[in-house]
């Protein structure tokens, strides 16, 4: 579990960084952020680049700034911890909140950056692993790996034998809260700065997961005002609830006025498919309702239409499939009930 060889370099400006990423090839170089997710990966010899970049000394990436005009803009290196304790987060975006203090363990929140969090490479079983166990399997279709004496051909997804498509999973726990609030990224590249939705960065393709050049960087995430003060929630399956990624999870934020009447609603959903989801039925069913268990089990079918858990992940697809499902009851019920940001019950599955 070494790391491999590469070369370092520390660029303190974004247009420095830029200028690096430009001259590698695609594919040499690869962007550091906090290391939590990149550093096990290189060690497990998922890759290896010949250049890491480091962007940790570029203080133009750092920060959270809210106007009431303009909304909350949170610069890529602001760590979780930063975001979890940010009072105009608590205050205004509790689903953010939530699903930020779910990541991982204190010690990834304190080095873990939002940007390298809405970038993380995708999981799976047959991926994750050490060079060693992907060897004597012949690798899968995101990794082959040479080895004549393996029993299968060597671009095989052991997920989905005979199929040509990557089922590894995103398995990140910021990208459904923000998607709950249409949250947009900045995007810096040989062609300036842009802003699209942030449900445009994924690619739902667990090899190719960004629809993000090798010469751009995340550099902003920003939550437009009208988003402030949605109620909100986020519900996480994972096996040790104090540090592991999630096996499935659902964000929600609502509108909901003094009469129970729902004025917006997003649910989304991470840990179940190549990419974090909204689910398209959820607003449709709920604006101008109020609460009933018919309506909260239609939406929550309507969820469970749209994940598609299968055998990548340490528990089944139909254990997952079923959390969804009650997650999606729980927050929605929350919600209505405006036990938003607060402890809730131990959301291990039981
Ligand atoms: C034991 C353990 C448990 C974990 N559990 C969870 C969990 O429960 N939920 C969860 O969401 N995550 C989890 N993680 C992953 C990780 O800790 C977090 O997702 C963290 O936020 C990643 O941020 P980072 O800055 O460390 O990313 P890095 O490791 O630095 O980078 C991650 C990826 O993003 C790319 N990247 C980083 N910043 C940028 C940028 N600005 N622009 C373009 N590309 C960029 C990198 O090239 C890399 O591919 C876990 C990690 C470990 C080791």
């Amino acid at each position: 579990m070494t790391l491999p060889a590469f070369s370092l370099v520390r660029p303190q400006t974004v247009a420095e960084a830029l200028r690096v990423l430009q001259d590698a090839a695609p594919g040499q170089a690869k962007v550091i952020a906090g290391g939590t997710d990149l550093i096990p990966n290189l060690q497990m010899k998922l890759y290896a680049p010949q250049l890491v970049v480091d962007i940790k000394g570029i203080a133009a990436l750092r920060g959270i700034e809210w106007s009431p005009g303009q909304g909350l803009r949170i610069g890529a290196l602001t760590t979780l911890t930063e975001l979890e304790r940010a009072p105009i987060v608590r205050e205004q975006f509790p689903v953010l909140a939530e699903a930020v203090a779910a990541v991982a363990g204190p010690l990834q929140r304190n080095m873990g950056t939002i940007g390298g969090n809405l970038c993380l490479e995708t999981r799976c079983l047959w991926y994750n692993q050490s060079e060693f166990w992907r060897r004597a399997l012949g690798g899968c279709l995101k990794l082959p790996m040479p080895n004549p004496h393996a029993a299968h051909p060597r671009t095989i997804c052991h997920v989905a034998p005979g199929g040509k498509f990557c089922w590894a999973v995103w398995s990140g726990d910021s990208a459904p809260a923000l998607l709950a609030l249409d949250a947009e990224v900045e995007i810096s590249g040989p062609r300036g700065v842009t802003r699209r939705p942030l449900r445009e960065l994924y690619k739902n393709d667990g090899m190719d997961r960004l629809a993000l050049g090798h010469d751009e960087l995340l550099t902003a995430v920003h939550i437009p005002a009208r988003a402030a003060g949605r109620r909100g929630t986020y519900r996480k399956l994972r096996i040790r609830n104090s540090i592991d990624y999630p096996l499935a999870g659902v964000a929600v934020a609502m509108e909901v006025d003094d009469q129970g009447i729902c004025h917006a609603a997003r649910v989304a959903i991470a840990a179940v498919n190549p990419a974090p989801l909204l689910v398209p039925q959820a607003e449709a069913l709920l604006v101008g309702q109020k609460a009933s268990p018919e309506l909260i089990e239609e939406v929550a079918r309507a969820v469970t239409r749209t994940g598609k858990p299968l055998t990548t992940s340490a528990s089944t697809p139909e254990y997952r499939r079923e959390m969804l499902r009650v997650f999606t009851r729980r927050a929605l019920q929350a919600c209505w009930d405006r036990r938003d940001n607060v402890e809730h019950e131990r959301d291990t599955g039981d």
